[in-house]
């Protein structure tokens, strides 16, 4: 059955500066040295832009023991415990930083809340590799706190407490959590409105838009490991909308857009805009080819390349 409607895609959507940052690193160091270059961890959390790179020469290992002594290390956006930074430098590795200025802004406030007596309680997800990177600063000071019951059950061994979250969880995702902790301990240093990643709070707000605007059904591009693309979809979800994440325009399935007259689109901080342009072409081919754009905020944002790459020794 062919359906006929509007689409509706959110603006901002796709590449955040961190990403932007990231990837142009890695292309440059191919440019400039030859294959391979080395990285550790994904890139960034979207497949298409991991097998691209790895066509022009990057090779993505789990472990910084994976890569041959002197050779280059790039280290992803996501960030690295110090003890990281150390074994690359016991190897011999050329590291070159790829970490969001956005993470690393976290990873010095976590240093300085611990060293400053505070028990710091990180906000996120346990086994996302930026958590594990954060937490590596102070480990010894630092608790990973997921959900409202793990605040009520924290133990602060009489230590005031100092909040820093995932950068991928918006002010919304870690509201009740911070109030549990609130509730729990009083006093408590909480993380600044600014030290929320501009990107994404202007991609989930752009998502509450499309709801609003009548998008019943709101297809968020992205890669599986993408914890950003997720939490998209589940902010969907909580204002109202089926929602599901695609990887590309081979995840539309006719039978999900029936019943719906107006579709969201949008792509988490990691997907590259090409995917978008594919699914829109895949969503107009089963008549929803209305296409209108909402817009919350306009980015402007950009972050310095390292001196590894913009002054090659
Ligand atoms: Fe940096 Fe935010 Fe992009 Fe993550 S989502 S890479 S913190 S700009």
């Amino acid at each position: 059955m062919v359906e006929i409607g509007q689409v509706l895609l959110a603006a901002p959507r796709s590449f955040c500066a961190g990403v932007d940052r990231a990837i142009e690193i890695v292309e440059i160091l191919l440019e400039q040295h030859g294959a391979p270059v080395y990285v550790r961890h994904q890139i960034v959390h979207n497949d298409h832009v991991v097998k691209r790179l790895e066509g022009l020469g990057a090779v993505f290992v789990d472990h910084e023991d994976d890569i041959p002594a002197g050779a280059i290390c790039v280290l992803s956006a996501h960030g690295v415990a110090p003890s990281v930074r150390t074994n690359c430098e016991s190897r011999g590795l050329r590291v070159v930083d790829a970490v969001c200025p956005l993470v690393s802004k976290v990873h010095a406030e976590a240093r300085r809340y611990a060293d400053s007596g505070h028990l710091v309680a990180l906000v996120g997800h346990p086994e996302h590799v930026e958590v594990i990177g954060t937490r590596g600063e102070r480990p010894e000071a630092t608790v990973v706190i997921e959900s409202p019951e793990d605040a009520a059950k924290l133990d602060s061994g009489g230590k005031p407490i100092a909040v820093v979250t995932q950068t991928t969880l918006s002010l919304d995702d870690v509201a009740e959590t911070v109030d549990a902790l609130a509730e729990r301990f009083g006093d408590l240093k909480r993380p600044a409105a600014d030290d929320i990643c501009y990107a994404t709070q202007n991609r989930q707000d752009a998502v509450k838009e499309l709801a609003k605007r009548g998008a019943t059904l709101i297809l968020v591009i992205g890669s599986e490991a993408s914890s950003n693309a997720i939490r998209l979809v589940e902010v969907a979800q909580r204002h109202g909308a089926t929602a599901l994440l695609i990887d590309g325009e081979s995840g539309i399935d006719p039978e999900l857009l029936e019943g719906h007259e107006t579709v969201g689109v949008t792509a988490g901080a990691s997907t590259p805009e090409e995917l978008v342009a594919l699914v829109l072409r895949g969503l107009a081919a089963f008549g929803f080819d209305e296409l209108g754009e909402v817009e919350v905020a306009r980015e402007n944002v950009s972050f310095r390349l390292p001196r590894e790459v913009t002054a090659p020794a």
